[in-house]
């Protein structure tokens, strides 16, 4: 259920076994989950089955072309906001501006070096989806390792179970943004879990007591939600 410890899922769409190999090799290498789809029928149903954090799409494919489906994904509500990295041998300048245009978030065109690629795909899911790629941040004296999975607070360690930890890095990464019940379960439990809005009031629950004397930076806005605030409140 929680995906806390899980590395960063990419879907690599491509019809050319030797090249989706090829990618998926050096992602696994560079820390990555790999998954593979060789139309846009089949990647469909992988998408269905666990929403990736990013797409490597070829734009010559058998049925839907690449641009085909970024937009289709585009107007997706699960699929919009999935950065997407278009793969192709055309190196015209319009098919990159139509491809761009589309939606995808980058353009690489075959043939690629594969550190070039991998430097690409870090760029995008920097810009958007820095919560798999992010390493450390901090809000006064609390700080989240999401490398080690440590949480320490004025320098010493605090206990965290996996949800609870990822409940954090979450929250962590939107200080003082305040997030409500159902943004929280999509983000940090991922959208293929049907729990109800209460399971997080427990683990926020679990998370002050773990927090101890750092939990005070963990707010409840009633009738809203929560955020993490370097304003230490009165609780
Ligand atoms: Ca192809």
């Amino acid at each position: 259920m929680n995906r806390a410890m899980n590395k960063p899922r990419i879907l690599i769409v491509e019809d050319e076994p030797s090249i989706a190999e090829l990618i998926a090799v050096n992602l696994r290498h560079s820390g990555y989950e790999p998954g593979g789809a060789q139309d846009g029928q089949a990647a469909q149903r992988e998408i269905d089955a666990q929403r990736p954090d990013l797409i490597v799409l070829d734009w010559m494919l058998p049925g839907q072309s690449g641009l085909a489906l970024t937009r289709q994904w585009r107007k997706n509500a699960r699929t919009h906001a999935v950065p997407i990295v278009m793969l192709t041998a055309r190196g015209a300048e319009p098919d990159k501006i139509a491809g761009l245009d589309a939606g995808a978030d980058d353009y690489i065109s075959k043939p690629f070096s594969t550190q070039e690629m991998l430097a690409r795909i870090r760029a995008v899911l920097r810009r958007r989806a820095p919560e798999t790629v992010d390493a450390q941040i901090e809000i006064g004296a609390l700080v989240l390792d999401t490398a080690t999975y440590r949480v320490t607070w004025q320098g010493t360690p605090l206990k965290l179970g996996p949800t609870e930890f990822k409940l954090l890095a979450y929250l962590m990464r939107y200080p003082e943004r305040v997030h409500s019940r159902a943004q929280l379960l999509d983000k940090v439990w991922g959208d293929q879990v049907y729990i109800e809005d209460r399971t997080v009031d427990v683990y926020i629950k679990r998370l002050r007591e773990s927090l101890g004397p750092a939990s005070s930076m963990l707010e409840t806005v009633r009738g809203v939600g929560y955020r993490v605030t370097a304003q230490m409140v009165a609780t």
